[in-house]
């Protein structure tokens, strides 16, 4: 019994391992098509693309896998095993939600986002919402009829089985329960430094060429301890990382002449991104769940430590200007330390949810939450969108949307059908708070540490503590494992508070 069981956890780890491999090849297949790929190629890459998804999506879905999960299940020594126990739970968790949902969903899903993406990209350019309209309708309905498929948790509303899909693990209560307060803490906040009144941005209009911020770029992720030996930096004008397997995981980045610092906190957002998938392990357990991120939410709490409580410290300026200034000659020659912390921290209420600032962030993020929900239960009409999303764009930011283009057609998730996705950013940074605490009880000389340049000590931590686990526990129970406590509004909130005090003499 024994022998044929255990054959089955292999059986099933080579074919889990198997299925990951045609999602990389389909991951390289996008990353190519971002990157390098000539316009003419879009085409056929479209049916390519397709092919390998039909066939990672068969082999999610074969029943095969179905009875070598059900073996491991009966399996007691398996089982006695915690990591290949976490394994088979979550190998169950994702066959069963991709076998709940019925083949003719599936593909109307796909068919609907291509062409509502094509949509969304001519209703955004002509700033015009009634040319989306019916494509949002449509999202909706199909996300409707998703959630239903997977079904509501007890005591859950619909909204919960989308938000799984994203953040496993995380009901639409508890993020309730976050965004209440972190509202309520952030609207003063704001206000008072709007009130305050602009800080004068010693870092802008400063030229430099891209090719010299290139090479600090360059230097600045390898010294933070992202593996360039398995990776790389290109340009797009959407940065994104992607992981292809063990030993690849690529990110982009974006360029601005006049603004250095748009690229760096682009770079060490992504390469943020780049060192989870790196700190995985996938050189032994491609493909297992527990060398995969546990959640968007957790993916990005590492892209924004390295972004935000990493690189707009005073700390990090420290080390990283006289860098700077040596790299991109003589464009930064007489800007301090504190001058390139205050600009990298500029609070200002700006339309676009990608444009904004630390705390304004959050804020976007919340509208979207509430919004999402609305659509979803019926209790706002899609056609009502725009005049909902501008009332409450002004009610937090003070802001007068004037077009549809900075309104509610400026993201690109609902046009793909990602409904449920949003409440992972603000997620991300409250965990982010939550774990920089711990790492900075865990090794008090942290910040003296990165004013020296030296990242290895934060590196390591991260990957004991959180990269490692991969889908071993849930989000929520790592956070408490990692913080020993739940996670909550209040680091993230005394984070900002403490830190636009100081910047702005509050
Ligand atoms: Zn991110």
């Amino acid at each position: 019994m024994t022998t044929a069981t255990t054959s089955a956890y292999d059986q099933l780890t080579a074919r889990l391992r198997e299925g990951a491999t045609y999602g990389s090849i389909g991951m390289l297949l996008s990353w190519d098509q971002e990157t390098k790929m000539p316009p003419r190629a879009a085409g056929f890459r479209a049916e390519q693309l397709s092919a390998m998804s039909k066939l990672a999506h068969e082999r999610l879905t074969d029943p095969a896998l179905g009875e070598l999960i059900s073996a491991c299940e009966s399996d007691s020594e398996v089982q006695s095993d915690p990591v290949k126990a976490a394994n088979i739970r979550e190998a169950r968790r994702d066959f069963d939600r991709a076998t709940r949902l019925p083949t003719e969903l599936v593909v109307e899903m796909t068919e609907t986002s291509s062409r509502a993406m094509n949509a969304w990209k001519d209703a955004r350019k002509k700033s015009d919402f009634s040319l989306f309209e019916p494509w949002l309708e449509k999202q909706v309905a199909l996300n409707r009829r998703k959630a239903e498929c997977y079904g509501v948790p007890e005591g859950g509303e619909l909204y919960d089985a989308l938000l799984e899909d994203f953040e496993p693990g995380m009901r639409t209560a508890d993020v309730k329960k976050l965004f209440g307060p972190l509202r309520e803490r952030l609207t003063p906040l704001i206000a008072a430094v709007v009130e305050k009144g602009p800080i004068h941005n010693d870092a802008a209009g400063r030229r430099c060429e891209i090719h010299l911020q290139q090479k600090f770029l360059e230097e600045v992720a390898g010294a933070v301890g992202y593996d360039m030996d398995g990776g790389r930096i290109d340009k797009t004008t959407h940065p994104f990382c992607e992981s292809m397997g063990p030993s690849d995981t690529r990110i982009t980045t974006r360029f601005d002449e006049e603004n250095f610092l748009d690229a760096l906190q682009t770079t060490l957002h992504e390469a943020g991104h780049a060192m989870y998938e790196q700190g995985l392990e996938k050189e032994a357990h491609f493909g297992e769940p527990r060398a995969e991120a546990v959640s968007l939410g957790i993916h990005e709490s590492q892209s924004r430590m390295w972004e935000n409580q990493v690189g707009r410290s005073e700390a990090f300026w420290a080390w990283a200007l006289p860098l700077a200034q040596r790299v991109l000659r003589p464009a930064l020659d007489d800007l301090t330390v504190a001058q390139a912390h205050a600009a990298s921290n500029i609070v200002k209420p700006h339309f676009i949810r990608v444009e904004s600032d630390e705390a304004t962030y959050n804020l976007h993020i919340m509208l979207r939450f509430d919004i999402e929900r609305l659509m979803l239960s019926g209790d706002l009409a899609v056609k009502d969108v725009p005049a909902w999303w501008n009332d409450r764009m002004k009610t937090d930011l003070g802001l007068d949307v004037k077009n549809d283009a900075q309104g509610c057609l400026q993201d690109v998730h609902w046009s793909m059908g990602a409904i449920g996705y949003f409440p992972t950013y603000t997620l991300g940074n409250l965990y982010c708070a939550q774990f920089w605490n711990a790492a900075n009880e865990a090794m008090p000389s942290l910040m003296s540490d990165i004013a020296k340049g030296e990242f290895s000590g934060l590196l390591s931590w991260l990957r004991e503590n959180i990269h490692k686990p991969g889908r071993t526990y849930k989000a929520p129970e790592l956070c408490e494992r990692v913080t020993g406590k739940p996670l909550s509004h209040e680091p993230l909130c005394e984070y900002l508070e403490s830190k636009l005090a100081k910047i702005y003499g509050l």
